[in-house]
């Protein structure tokens, strides 16, 4: 049995900084991802999202990201991957998707099938991709349309000559209605009234990851940070604003039925009770892949992953409150691009000192 000293589970930004600074402190590792290349949740991402529309992606450790074009995000942004693999040599296996992490003694025991990878430390890196979040209502059974999840947009040309309704106050309703109003009929619905903003508001970004970060620190499930930085229209959406589409937002419906949806109570004078839709689709995010952890015990009674305390840099805290040997990055506060970085490389020294910590006989 090859004993490594980490795993990381998950290939990728932040699994791949994590990578590249374990390699660079000498340890042994491997990373495990369940895709069948490189490019991690990029590589699933719509084709009309440009490398022009994304927030903004940040360089690898040692490796600038792309520039801005409008060349699609799902082929820059994986091609770029595939080559940081490549020239770092990162032991990168695939696809291996892991079903289980479990403890033995002191040791961890990461399980894909019948597969088996024995370590020292983990690190997390599983991003959220793979579990779209879709929120319950009354009658969802019930809806003789389509419903669709931004995890699998099929482009707009889809939805020609349909009545779409489309979901969620975040980045991706907004660019989906951008698309869509122009050529065919669309209602917007969001929980929230949403927050328009001019530009990128460095100061709003920071206070909403030391948000999110407060979350997990005390074991709350995170909440997304794009979802609190504000929503801004580009120039690609000016005709859907046109349209008015962007200011004839609902409130949440109350029910779905078979050719529609119901408000039981529709604010405002001369809102429809009723809407007949042809199609749902529904931006309302992900949740982070952490289900294969369930084995190590790690979630607090609320729910989500407490980690310990990074100090000064809040998206340097990684390391699980009840595991010391597990760090989580790419979850909560460095659940961006810069975040899985930043995390990546805490983890990687989180490793090492905790591998210290059990050579002198110090560690729990
Ligand atoms: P991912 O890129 O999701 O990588 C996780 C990897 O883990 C995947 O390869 C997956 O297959 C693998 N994996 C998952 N479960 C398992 C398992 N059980 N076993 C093995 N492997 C597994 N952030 C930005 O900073 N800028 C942006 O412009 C931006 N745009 C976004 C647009 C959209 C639509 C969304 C949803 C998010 C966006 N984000 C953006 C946030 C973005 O998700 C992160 O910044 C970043 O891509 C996440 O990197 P990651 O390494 O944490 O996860």
């Amino acid at each position: 049995m090859h004993l490594y000293d980490a795993v990381v589970i998950g290939a990728g930004q932040a699994g791949l900084s994590a990578s590249y600074h374990l390699g660079r402190l000498g340890l042994d590792h491997v990373v495990l991802d369940a895709n069948d290349g490189p490019g991690g949740a990029w590589q699933h991402r719509w084709d009309s999202l440009t490398m022009d529309d994304v927030h903004g992606v940040a360089d690898l450790p040692d490796a600038p990201a792309p520039v801005r074009s409008d060349a699609r995000a799902n082929h820059v942004l994986p091609a770029w991957f595939e080559r940081y693999e490549r020239d770092g040599d990162l032991p990168v296996e695939r696809p291996v998707r892991v079903d289980r992490v479990e403890t033995d003694g002191a040791l961890l025991v990461v399980g894909a099938g019948e597969r088996r990878w024995t370590a020292r430390t983990l690190v997390n890196a599983t991003g959220t991709w793979t579990r779209p979040f879709v929120p319950s209502y009354p009658g969802a059974r019930s809806f003789r349309g389509e419903q669709w999840h931004t995890a699998h947009y099929p482009g707009a040309s889809h939805f020609d000559g349909r009545r779409v309704l489309v979901v969620g106050g975040g980045a991706s309703a907004v660019q989906f209605l951008g698309e869509l109003a122009p050529r065919t009929d669309v209602l917007w619905v969001t929980r929230r009234e949403p927050v328009w903003r001019e530009d990128f508001d460095a100061d709003a970004g920071r206070r909403a990851i030391t948000r999110v970060h407060e979350r997990v620190r005390r074991g709350l499930p995170p909440e997304s940070i794009a979802s609190v930085t504000g929503l801004a229209l580009r120039p690609q959406e000016q005709e859907a604003a046109r349209l008015g589409t962007y200011d004839a937002r609902r409130p949440m419906f109350s029910r779905i039925e078979p050719d529609g949806v119901r408000w039981d109570d529709p604010a405002g004078a001369g809102q429809a009770a009723f809407e007949r839709v042809d199609a749902i689709l529904w931006a309302t995010g992900f949740r982070p892949a952490i289900g294969h952890l369930a084995p190590l015990h790690l979630r607090s009674a609320d729910g989500g992953i407490a980690l310990l305390d990074g100090g000064q840099d809040v998206q340097a805290s990684v390391t699980a409150a009840a595991d010391p040997r597990v760090q989580l990055v790419g979850y909560g506060p460095s659940a961006s691009t810069i975040g899985g970085n930043r995390a990546g490389r805490a983890a990687a020294l989180a490793v090492r000192r905790h591998l210290q910590e059990r050579a002198t006989g110090r560690a729990a």
